[in-house]
């Protein structure tokens, strides 16, 4: 018989062990099923587990796979056509792992190349500011989730999350993301993920088709009947998974043009801000900063201006990383941030937003949020350009983003540097306002929030799409289209890796019933 202790409390210099030894004295195999720091000030820092433990000393606990049935053979003719997956981010990648679990083959369109030709164009954008429209931080094998934190926590309540934290284990992530509170795997790791994820996909009946760019979804009557890439190639077939991401505006021009319904959806805009890691460990675990057993400090932290309604808050908090900079327009620059499994850069950074009410700010205008980001990263670009750089990101001390002045920067992780520019003056007033108030009401929950080691970077554009293509709650399909699947963080579904992993997988399983309903079963 197997039993779960809840909440058990271990102080950091203990060994979970010699807990559960003294709960279950003839214990045998054991599990962790959760695990997370509590660093709150009222005690010392301490581990809080639930553990699922045999309780006789012989006992092994049951190992859980997360089997998919298999409901189709996989080279079944009786299909008709492959469904096509637009982008090779999580919820492309799960949507194709799914179907091809179920024995249901499918394409893989990606724009960009495989990750290894990929991290070649984001290197050379890095060192020499020449951004590659196929291979950047947004575009290529892996989406925008390659060259990320990797935090894999999510607000959505899936059944779907345990699967995706096994099959990203199985293709090589850290076991501990089954468990973790806050699980996370870290660009390095994410890196070897994908690989062994694509081998899986090529072998299965997954035909991946990279450097290969969808321009136009062909409809007949309100009906997929195919894509065109950008080769002037076409391929048949009824569905078709819409997974491009927030950045891809050209493919939501295109959908728009083609009178697929959408609507504006409200998103956040703002800075990312960078302390030493050393500074954000010191107020969160105090004296125990330096604790080996704690790893790099994160935190969370929101402000609601309720006569505003005005929200800000810190977003894709990133302990030991690195503020990337991550656009995808030779016209724009775009911040954000990524860390390694270990989390060792000697920085800790963290978006800071702005919540941006879609109905209050632009009405009617469908594409206002997308033309506000437009405009905001060209003047990011813009600045740079006028203080004499090219590749960097524009940043400013935080002390000086309060007082409107301009000194010269700490230093900072950014592998494509830094220059100073006035992010005070380039924000639009009431972002710069609202951050300012924000940030005073974090600094007074973390003491030493704002201080002269703290530096902000801009412009934190792309925390969402600012355009959400409507789909039917039962079917999934659009609104307008069928056999169209929008799907992940582009169509408005997915706000992070996990949720947008399991928006994939939700597809997947309509289209499997689909065919199921009108074909031979296994
Ligand atoms: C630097 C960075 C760090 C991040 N850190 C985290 C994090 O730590 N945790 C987290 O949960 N989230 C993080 N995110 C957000 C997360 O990466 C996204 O939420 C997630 O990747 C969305 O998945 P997706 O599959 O919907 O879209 P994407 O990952 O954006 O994938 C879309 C794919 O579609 C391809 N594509 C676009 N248009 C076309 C076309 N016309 N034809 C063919 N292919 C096309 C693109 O090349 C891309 O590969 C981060 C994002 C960035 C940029």
């Amino acid at each position: 018989m197997a039993k779960i202790f809840d909440n058990i409390e271990v102080p950091i210099d203990q060994d979970l062990k010699e807990k559960i030894d003294y709960l279950a004295p003839h214990h045998g195999d054991f599990r962790i099923l959760r695990q997370s720091v509590d660093a709150r000030r009222r005690h010392s820092p301490h581990f809080v587990f639930s553990v699922e433990v045999a309780e006789n000393p012989d006992e092994k606990l049951a190992v859980h796979e997360y089997p998919v049935e298999k409901v189709f053979n996989s080279d079944s003719s009786s299909l008709g056509d492959k469904p096509m997956i637009i982008g090779s981010g999580p919820a492309g990648l799960f949507a194709a792992l799914r179907l091809v679990e179920r024995g249901i083959p499918c394409h893989l369109f990606e724009r960009g190349s495989d990750s290894a030709e990929r991290i070649k164009g984001i290197n050379r954008f890095w060192r020499y500011g020449e951004l590659d429209p196929r291979n950047n931080v947004c575009y290529g094998e892996g989406g925008a989730g390659l060259y990320s934190d990797g935090k894999l926590i999510t607000r959505i309540k899936s059944p779907e999350i345990p699967y995706v934290m096994h099959r990203l284990v199985k293709f090589g992530a850290p076991e501990e993301i089954q468990w973790l509170a806050n699980p996370h795997v870290g660009s390095d790791r994410i890196r070897r993920v994908i690989p062994k994820m694509r081998e899986f996909l090529l072998q299965n009946g997954c035909e991946i088709h990279f450097n290969t760019k969808i321009e136009k979804i062909l409809f007949k009557n309100d009906q997929v009947s195919g894509v065109l890439t950008e080769q002037g190639k076409t391929f048949s077939g009824s569905h078709v998974v819409l997974a491009t991401g927030h950045s891809a505006e050209d493919m939501i021009e295109h959908l728009h043009s083609a009178g697929v319904f959408m609507e504006g959806k409200s998103f956040a805009m703002g800075l990312r801000i960078e302390h030493p890691q050393k500074v954000v460990n010191e107020i969160q675990y105090r004296d125990f900063a330096d604790h080996p057993k704690l790893g790099a400090a994160n935190y969370k932290l929101a402000h609601h201006d309720k006569s505003s309604g005005i929200g800000v808050y810190s977003f894709c908090m990133c302990p030991g990383g690195y503020v990337l900079s991550s656009g995808t327009s030779a016209d724009g620059l775009v911040c954000n941030g990524m860390s390694n499994f270990k989390r060792n850069s000697p920085y800790a950074n963290a978006a800071i937003v702005v919540s941006i009410d879609h109905e209050k700010i632009f009405g009617k205008d469908l594409f206002g949020g997308m033309k506000l980001r437009q405009n905001l990263e060209q003047k990011a670009l813009q600045s740079v350009k006028a203080a004499g750089g090219s590749k960097e990101l524009p940043a400013q001390k935080l002390k000086d983003f309060f007082s409107g002045k301009l000194s010269p920067l700490n230093p900072g992780s950014s592998p494509s540097g830094a220059i100073p520019v006035r992010l005070d003056q380039l924000l639009p007033s009431m972002m710069t306002e609202k951050i300012r108030e924000g940030l005073e009401v974090f600094h007074q929950q973390m003491k030493g929030f704002i201080s002269d080691q703290a530096q902000v970077y801009g412009v934190e554009s792309r925390t969402s799409c600012p355009v959400r293509i409507t789909r039917d709650k039962d079917t999934l399909e659009s609104l307008s289209h069928r056999g169209l699947y929008p799907c992940g963080e582009g169509a408005g579904y997915a706000g992070g890796i996990t949720s947008a992993a399991c928006d994939g997988i939700a597809v997947a399983e309509k289209i499997t019933a689909q065919f199921a309903s009108r074909s031979v079963r296994l």
